[in-house]
């Protein structure tokens, strides 16, 4: 495979000009390709290597996330027009010789938090090892898994129209409660804005609106789809002349949710793409998202404890339909449970942030009640998980946790 646009995990990512990590329609493409093409595209971890393999979650607790996420582009497609679709095939995705592990971190809630932030407040890390595609952890024993190789990251520029409403929409949300900790989304930030190859002073003024890359918008972008693993294919609508498709925050492995928010196992790797246009795509199937086709490689779990959650929450209180309220409860009723071997909660939190573990919305009419499952593989556990008469047994290695700041 031809390698289109290589990294260097030896040089602060801010100094590479084939990195950017804001959204903006006038980001420089870094490369073009010809529809038909199939190249390598390199990426950092999402930090930019602001994350060690170590045994101190200080990195965590204290991460920059202004300067996140890292992506690799824009690449351009001749021909690529607003209006088309751009066919993103997924041929293969790897890791990079000289960054054979990966981490996951529990965010500290003044500091990013994550879905469980109320209950997990305090930053945590756990470092995983990799063998060929498989991974386990010395922070949390008797666990081992197949990856699911997957960018968590990955769309076109948006347009100035898009970004415009964007930037609108979230800030009217921000200012409902401009206070909150963890905040209600993450509004344009110039200071530690990567444009690319945009000459500084154009650069300057673009930062002031460049959207951030945290959540997942019209474009894809931070979609955190599991399953966008190698042999996956992906229509993604096309905004801008050239399309610039970009990448990164590349997953060794992911559980529906990525529910730690760096929840995944996170790394430095490769993508294999190949490119196709079809002309006029958008209008053609009414395309607002984007949308895909999954892998027909994918680990195969097929053994699953399945936790429910109903839209009551810790404090009893009744909510309407509410899935989040839903899937939460049965994150917790899992940790609950993984916690009876001998896991932590912070480990078990971690397992679900991480293992191929599938999130259903399984309930959403009857009233008042949504019900969401979580699908625990257990397959993954070295030990037998599921219920007994005998009760459970602690087969959890002593001593063991996540490494804290
Ligand atoms: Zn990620």
């Amino acid at each position: 495979m031809k390698t289109l646009i290589k990294v260097d995990l030896n040089t602060p990512p801010e100094e590479q000009d084939v990195i950017h990590n804001r959204w903006h329609p006038d980001l420089p493409m870094v490369a073009m390709v010809e529809p038909g093409d199939s190249f390598r595209v390199e990426c950092v971890d999402w930090t930019g290597g602001q994350i060690k393999n170590d045994d101190s979650a200080l990195d965590i607790k204290e991460v920059d996330l202004t300067k996140v996420h890292y992506l690799t582009g824009p690449i351009g497609v001749k021909g690529a027009e607003p209006g088309d679709l751009m066919v993103v095939e997924i041929l293969d995705v790897g890791v990079l010789d000289d960054f054979q592990w990966g981490f996951t971190g529990l965010f500290a809630k003044e500091n990013g938090g994550g879905f469980l932030t109320e209950h997990y407040p305090d930053a945590r890390k756990a470092c995983w090892d990799f063998h060929g595609i498989y991974t386990s952890s010395r922070h949390i024993p008797n666990v081992e898994f197949a990856g699911i190789m997957h960018p968590g990251l990955i769309g076109c520029l948006p347009s100035k129209e898009l970004l415009d409403n964007w930037n609108k929409r979230e800030r009217e949300l921000f200012d409902t409660d401009p206070e909150r900790v963890p905040a209600l989304c993450t509004l344009p930030y110039a200071d530690t804005a990567h444009m690319g190859r945009m000459k500084p002073a154009e650069a300057a003024e673009a930062a002031k609106e460049a959207a951030r890359t945290v959540p997942p918008r019209e474009h894809g972008g931070n979609c955190d789809i599991k399953n966008l693993t190698k042999g996956s294919k992906v229509y993604f609508p096309v905004y801008v002349k050239d399309g610039g498709l970009s990448m990164g925050d590349i997953h060794f492995s992911q559980g529906d949710g990525e529910i730690t928010f760096c929840g995944a196992i996170e790394m430095a790797g490769y993508l294999d793409i190949r490119v196709k246009l079809i002309k006029g795509g958008v209008e053609k199937y009414a395309i607002v998202n984007p949308i895909f086709e999954p892998s027909p490689l994918e680990p195969r779990y097929s053994n699953f404890l399945i936790f429910e959650g109903i839209s009551v929450d810790e404090n009893g209180q009744q909510h309407y339909l509410d899935v989040h309220v839903a899937y939460r409860q049965a994150c917790l009723n899992a940790i609950e449970y993984m916690k009876k071997f001998g896991y932590t909660g912070e480990q078990a939190y971690a397992i679900l942030g991480t293992a191929p573990v599938e999130g259903h919305i399984s309930g959403i009419v009857d009233i008042p009640n949504a019900c969401a499952t979580l699908f625990l593989p257990t397959d993954i556990f070295d030990f037998n998980i599921k219920p007994n008469a005998d009760g459970p047994k602690t087969e959890v290695t002593p001593g063991t946790d996540l490494a804290k700041a």
